[in-house]
């Protein structure tokens, strides 16, 4: 299933060009940007380098130094959000964006190697969290980003010490703000921060987590990883990907990466995300956790003990979220409607929109049956 792409953008410019394969190399999806620009606080800081050397490499020739990452001052809506989506920006992360924070139910604690994504999915979870046009942002101070992982190792919130996830120790999510393997070809954050976890360069009892919806794992199949890295993929109804998902790998691709990384030793796990009750819903999901377990056969018969978990995450949406989606995607057949949906208060005061009741008990139920039914000793994490 080919990704669609978004309703009211040209996505020309920032879609991702499927890589020339190399000998033997099966055809992924790497993301090149059109320019990388690089503030004068992250100049010559060692990953700033590894960067560039990156998208050198990766044949990116609009390379700028800037005091200020800001978008071209004539640019209207649409075009900011196509400039946006094929600049990357090397930035320096502040000390406020470098404190870990615990994110429940995904994780212990979240690092962020960035922020941003290059794709354009229409019901983008960073749609309400970030702020203005949606450039990626990349830590160029990497190692004061991973250095809190060592001293929070051990006070665990979430994940640490249940009975599904004691063994994983302190987890910290790498994915809350980006897709760390989307931008990977052209950052190598997330390579370096699954060897330096697996080395025990960060000492032991920490383990890393991401998901994404690329497929490009060769680079990370070969890593020191030391099974320290959940690989996540997100995953969805062939119908639903293909309509809302753009820019990304397609499903079957990410299902065959997954199988890599689970080859290579990796735990590995599903994000079926956001799931819609559309037309069929049961039938869709059950051929996807069909298609899942079709694609770990080989690897389990071959010896390779699969460690695989699952996590359902329903489709929701905040006023936020909502007003940025529709301006970026203003002839989306998403369904934001708040009178189909129930209002679910934060502790703090904010509302998200989520599936009424009814239609929540019926997901979980089919969910938590026919998770063990169809992929037998895989533990569901949660749904939410
Ligand atoms: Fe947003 Fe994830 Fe899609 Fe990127 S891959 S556009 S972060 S939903």
């Amino acid at each position: 299933s080919a990704p669609s792409t978004p309703a009211s953008v040209d996505p020309a410019p920032a879609t991702p060009a499927p890589a020339e394969p190399g000998p033997g190399s099966p055809r992924v999806r790497r993301w090149t940007p059109r320019r990388v620009l690089v503030t004068k606080a992250a100049v010559g800081l060692p990953h700033t380098d590894e960067v560039l050397r990156r998208a050198a490499q990766a044949g990116v020739e609009e390379v700028e130094t800037v005091g200020r990452i800001v978008p071209p001052r004539t640019a209207n809506e649409r075009e900011a959000y196509a400039w946006a989506k094929s600049t990357l920006a090397v930035v320096v992360a502040p000390p406020s964006a470098r404190k870990p924070q615990p994110i429940p139910p995904s994780a212990d604690w979240r690092i962020d190697l960035a922020r941003g994504c290059p794709a354009h999915c229409q019901y983008c979870y960073l749609a309400g969290s970030l702020t203005g046009p949606p450039i990626t942002r990349v830590y160029a101070n990497l190692d004061e980003v991973l250095a809190p992982i060592a001293g929070l190792t051990g006070q665990g919130h979430v994940t640490s010490g249940t009975a599904a996830r004691g063994h994983e120790g302190t987890t910290f999510e790498l994915s809350c703000y980006t897709d760390p393997l989307g931008i990977e070809h052209v950052t190598g954050s997330l390579a370096a921060a699954v060897a330096q976890v697996g080395t025990g360069v960060h000492g032991d009892g920490a383990s890393l987590r991401f998901t994404t919806k690329f497929d490009d794992v060769a680079e990370l199949a070969a890593l020191p990883h030391g099974g320290r890295t959940r690989a996540r993929f997100s995953v969805n109804a062939a119908e639903v990907a293909a309509r809302f998902d753009g820019g990304t790998a397609p499903v079957p691709a990410r299902l065959r990466a997954l199988a890599t990384l689970a080859a290579a030793g990796y735990p590995v796990g599903l994000t079926i995300a956001p799931v819609m009750p559309v037309e069929g819903w049961r039938e869709t999901y059950g051929q996807l956790l069909d298609d899942v377990r079709a694609v770990l056969a080989p690897v389990e018969a071959a010896g390779h003990p699969v460690d695989l978990t699952v996590e359902v995450i329903t489709h929701r949406f905040t006023p936020g979220s909502r007003d940025v989606l529709m301006s970026w995607y203003p002839r989306t057949k998403l369904e934001m409607d708040v009178d189909a949906r129930r209002a679910k208060r934060s502790k703090f005061g904010g509302v998200k929109y989520v599936y009424p009741t009814e239609t929540m008990r019926a997901l979980r139920s089919w969910f938590e049956a026919e998770v063990p039914a169809r992929l037998p000793g895989t533990p569901l994490l949660y749904l939410t």
